[in-house]
């Protein structure tokens, strides 16, 4: 294993650093001091954390330029991109150091007319330590969606950002130490596959994922030997569905920016439209116009990971060998370190665009007679990440069909910058959550507490357990249940 991980800029291909590839060594010495420093970091209690990570926001909200260059450096995406990124990330920080206490605190539970002398309540307790995975195309917002949950909730974190942007992780956990230095709860372990499989292997308390679902397959067997519970935030082939009542204009802005804002390197990026014929042709125009004038390198950057550039190629000339035709780009659209826009229409839902992820800035788009239909191909698929749907009338009863983790209606990924939303997939898309309530209680664990607050003579968990009170236990259920 190399000691070094290089780190390059995606449209020059120029080296911009050299990090640690972490061993399995260190990190389970990393998780070790984690693990003992989580106690203290509970300790703190739900005031304590938020003083610290309101710190740690205020300091990345100071520090927003510079942290955005290095995303935007290692990234290849604009800066612009970049500083939206950053700017969400930090409201997600923010709305989990606000919210924990509220999401989190004990909750009193009903004991039940035969435990009527008993308190009942359920505390929600933090796991321990949390590894983090991260990818490289969101790679502040993107861990931030697990990190900052899994702090507020009292976890410490052990960190390992994606090889393709070990920079950006680095300057997370050096902000971090600026705020609490030697708190020894976020520790950031640069290196590539190997340092997250030793991370996956350690003691670690749950792992947080984000990457591709084959990685995500391996990592859940691997977690499975010890039943070390995991959160999976796979990928899509998110769509959107577009209703003849809708506003086309709005609708063919909005969807061509979902599929290529960021070169199309979004989880939840858009990748097939099924439109309704009455206005497929205009939602085609439009849609099709507003494309020619983006342009790769200024609208959106370069390929971050050059050997998905060959991914791209081979889903754009398998949808063109079966009969795909383009209405903007070609078969020539790989033209690296870029992908320029492209739009197909009559994609077969049997080509690979269609079936698996393609992430870059293409799109499908498919012609339905009937909404039944663009809800039928729409869930048709493996994945079940998110989807957008663009109708007046019907948005809510074609979300409600849809089966997949969030919807956006006559909007997209409007879901992603709402951090009390829960966030996360369904299938092969992944399982869990980040964001919102369901984002805290994912990184802690559901205890009962019962506990006696008086005596009364029908006692019925002891030996010495009276005819009497058996005949009682039983009328009493018959009369609850006649
Ligand atoms: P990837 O699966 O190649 O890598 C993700 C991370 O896993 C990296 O840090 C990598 O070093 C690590 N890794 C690789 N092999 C490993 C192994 N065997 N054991 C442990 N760790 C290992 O994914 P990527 O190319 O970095 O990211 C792109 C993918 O992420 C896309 O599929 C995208 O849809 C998905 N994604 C999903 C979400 C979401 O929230 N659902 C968000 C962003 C990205």
């Amino acid at each position: 294993m190399n000691q070094e991980i290089i780190s390059y800029a995606p449209a020059t291909g120029e080296e911009v650093g050299r990090y640690p590839n972490t061993s399995a060594a260190t990190i389970n010495e990393l998780v070790g001091r984690a693990q003992a420093a989580s106690y203290q970091w509970r300790a703190l209690g739900f005031r304590g954390r938020k003083t610290v990570l309101r710190a740690w926001a205020h300091y990345l909200a100071i520090h927003i330029d510079e942290l955005a260059a290095v995303v935007s450096q290692e990234t290849g995406k604009p800066l612009s991109d970049a500083l939206l990124e950053v700017s969400i990330a930090i409201d997600h920080l923010s709305w989990a150091a606000r919210n924990a206490g509220k999401y989190l605190r004990d909750s009193h539970r009903f004991s039940g007319l035969l435990l009527a002398n008993m308190s009942t309540r359920v505390e929600y307790q933090p796991l321990g330590v949390v590894g983090v995975i991260g990818p490289w195309n969101y790679p502040v917002f993107t861990p931030m969606g697990s990190i900052a949950y899994a702090l507020a909730a009292g976890n410490a974190v052990v960190f390992k950002p994606s090889e393709y942007t070990p920079g950006v992780g680095h300057w997370l956990g050096e902000s971090f130490n600026q705020v609490a230095p030697n708190a020894n709860v976020f520790f950031v372990a640069t290196g590539g596959p190997e340092t997250g499989a030793a991370l996956t292997k350690s003691a670690v308390n749950k792992i947080a994922f984000t990457g591709s679902t084959a990685t995500g397959k391996k990592i859940a067997a691997i977690c499975a030997e010890t039943l070390t519970p995991v959160l999976m935030e796979c990928g899509g082939t998110d769509p959107a569905i577009i209703d003849r009542d809708c506003n086309i204009d709005k609708a063919a802005e909005a969807v061509l920016w979902g599929a290529m804002a960021n070169a199309g390197q979004t989880c939840v990026g858009i990748e097939r439209v099924y439109v309704h014929e009455d206005v497929a042709d205009r939602f085609i125009e439009k849609i099709s116009l507003l494309a020619r004038g983006v342009v790769a390198g200024r609208e959106y950057g370069a390929a971050t990971m050059p050997s998905q550039l060959k991914v791209i190629d081979s889903h754009i000339k398998d949808a063109a060998r079966l009969g795909a035709e383009f209405v903007v780009g070609g078969i020539d659209s790989v033209q690296p370190p870029y992908v320029l826009p492209t739009i197909m229409i009559n994609t077969p839902e049997e080509s690979l665009a269609i079936t698996e992820e393609t992430f870059g800035p293409t799109l499908t788009i498919r012609r339905v007679a009937t909404m039944g239909e663009a809800i039928a191909l729409s869930n048709a698929s493996k994945y079940g990440l998110s989807a957008s749907v663009w109708s007046k009338r019907q948005g809510k009863a074609i979300a409600r069909q849809l089966h997949c983790g969030m919807v956006s209606i006559n909007s997209v990924l409007a879901f992603t910058a709402t951090p009390s939303m829960p966030f996360g997939g369904v299938k092969q898309s992944g399982y869990g959550r980040i964001h919102g309530p369901e984002g805290l209680r994912e990184f802690t664990y559901t205890r009962a507490v019962v506990a006696l607050r008086f005596r009364i003579p029908l006692e019925f968990a002891t030996f010495k357990r009276t005819a009497f009170t058996d005949r009682f236990i039983k009328r009493f259920i018959q009369a609850l249940n006649r």
